[in-house]
């Protein structure tokens, strides 16, 4: 499943581009199987924001670490703070999409779908095909 996430497919049918409708928005359920993405209600979005910083956290760290370690102790910390921040301010926006399908993925493992989530996804892509008929 999380092979399907890192090439950003939806997790569970590995349709891509599954829930995403571009790179900032989301349906509310994959295309394909109508998988809802907010299952039992809320904390979606929080389980994604927290695969996000800290796949950014610690690239920031490998980021100072390596500039660090080899030119120490003569560090140019003007150039290391203008390249951590480039990292900071752009690898959450690359990252974005990537943290929704990674923490879809890490859900569907710790929590599989009931037989009624399925059955209402289902229902989702009976609704769909009848929107698109
Ligand atoms: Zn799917």
């Amino acid at each position: 499943m999380l092979r399907r996430a890192a090439l950003l497919q939806c997790a569970w049918c590995g349709n891509r581009p599954g829930f995403l409708r571009d790179w900032f928005r989301r349906y509310d359920s994959c295309r394909h199987c109508g998988l809802a993405v907010q299952r039992d209600g809320e904390g979606f979005e929080l389980g994604a924001a927290t695969v996000n910083v800290m796949v950014t956290l610690g690239a920031l760290i490998v980021a100072a670490a390596i500039p660090i370690a080899s030119t120490y102790p003569n560090v140019d910390t003007g150039l290391l703070i203008a390249v951590l921040g480039v990292v900071a301010l752009l690898l959450p926006i690359v990252l974005y999409p990537f943290s929704f399908t990674i923490w879809f993925a890490v859900e569907l493992f710790m929590d599989p779908p009931s037989q009624a989530a399925l059955d209402a996804a289902d229902d989702r892509v009976r609704d769909i095909l009848d929107l698109n008929a």
